[in-house]
């Protein structure tokens, strides 16, 4: 029997394994390959500051440096390289939020995620940056694609993964097991994303997914080793001269596909920054598992305890999911409390 089948192989279904791998747990994870999931879609930045008030991320302190000491592990373990640290170039658009940040950015709390207070300014014939704006240091990149293709390629070379949709037609429940085909398991978990909405046994769980659209352009001669972050973030690719472009926010839409709307806005918000020429050489867009309280989904089904949700990961997905995968893993081998924040009791009444 297996301790645990995973349904779904985005960021989330990966942490959840390889913590549970690294547990010695018996493990299977059910995926059906999918290069429009948020993952692949997904920018990959860790950012410590965040928002339009430049607001430091919830438990940035732990969850980043974790993430980065996880991806890390797994570059040397796979002999590839999927993460690049990055300085953020944040941009301010008036005066008075460049002042309000200068009283702020004073404390050690900030200061420790900052090159220095001074305020930085671009080449304006590249950017339009008039009140300049501030370096973060801490931000990184994940290469979600890269990622994603050798830890499926490492799972698969362990017979770990079979590329599949999970069918509920072949699962069963029963005390103390489920089983699903012919396997059987001490327990299941959804690590399904957005896709999450269709699962029968979590339709309690109030999630709020936000599509999100991104292009990809070439810029000539422009700032290859930094992410601009304003209107829009520009963020260079491997590709010399190709930047990623993100990303929208919608809470009204029709289907997961790249769409004309997208892409104007993502244009209306490059053009209020971009002095420099570009042009258009991909879009793609996905779902985020986003959640009203904007906190993940992570814990048991109420009456039945051998299944499990890991999700809500919403728009940081690549720092949460390290740190809260190696969270539930201890919860379900040691028996740890699961922060309260996160757990989906809370939204049993
Ligand atoms: C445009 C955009 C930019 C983003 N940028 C960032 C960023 O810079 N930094 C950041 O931290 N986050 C970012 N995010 C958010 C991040 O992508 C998500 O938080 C994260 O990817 C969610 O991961 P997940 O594993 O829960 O879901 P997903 O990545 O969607 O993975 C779910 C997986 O489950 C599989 N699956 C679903 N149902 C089934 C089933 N029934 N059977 C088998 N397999 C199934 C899917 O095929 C998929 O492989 C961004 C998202 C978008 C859309």
């Amino acid at each position: 029997m297996l301790d645990f089948i995973i349904v779904g192989q985005g960021i989330a279904g990966s942490m959840l394994s390889w913590f549970l791998l690294k547990a010695n747990q018996k493990i299977l994870v059910l995926d059906r390959f999918n290069p429009s999931s948020a993952t692949y879609v997904a920018s990959g930045i860790t950012n410590p500051i965040t928002g339009r008030r430049f607001v430091k991320t919830w438990l940035a302190d732990d969850i980043i440096p974790f993430a980065e000491n996880t991806y890390n592990e797994c570059e040397r373990i796979f002999n590839e390289r999927f993460l690049q640290a990055l300085p953020i170039i944040r941009l301010f658009d008036s005066i008075k939020a460049q002042n309000d940040w200068s009283t702020r950015c004073a404390t050690p709390e900030y200061l420790r995620y900052l090159k220095n207070e001074s305020i930085v300014y671009l080449d304006k014939q590249k950017i339009k940056n008039d009140f300049g704006g501030f370096e973060i240091n801490g931000g990184s990149r994940l290469d979600t694609g890269k990622f994603l293709t050798s830890y499926r390629t490492f799972l698969k070379q362990k017979s770990l993964l079979s590329d599949e949709a999970f069918d509920s037609s072949e699962f069963k429940t029963e005390a103390g097991s489920i089983s699903y085909k012919n396997i059987k398991a001490r327990k299941i978990i959804f690590c399904e994303g957005a896709a999450a909405l269709q699962n029968p046994y979590f339709k309690f769980l109030p999630f709020m997914p936000a599509k999100g659209e991104c292009l990809t352009v070439k810029i000539p001669n422009f700032y290859g080793d930094r992410i601009i972050s304003a209107e829009a973030f520009i963020m260079p690719l491997i590709n010399k001269d190709e930047y990623y472009i993100g990303s929208t926010h919608q809470w009204n839409f029709h289907d997961a596909l790249p769409s004309e709307e997208g892409k104007n806005e993502l244009m209306g918000n490059l053009s209020a920054i971009l002095n420099a020429h570009y042009e258009i050489i991909g879009q793609s867009a996905a779902i985020r598992p986003t959640v009203k309280d904007r906190r993940p989904l992570i814990g048991f089904h109420p009456e039945h305890e051998n299944i499990g949700i890991f999700n809500g990961m919403g728009t940081k997905g690549i720092s949460l999911a390290p740190y809260f995968a190696k969270h539930f893993v201890r919860h379900m081998i040691e028996q740890t409390d699961l922060m309260k924040e996160i757990d989906i009791r809370r939204f049993l009444s």
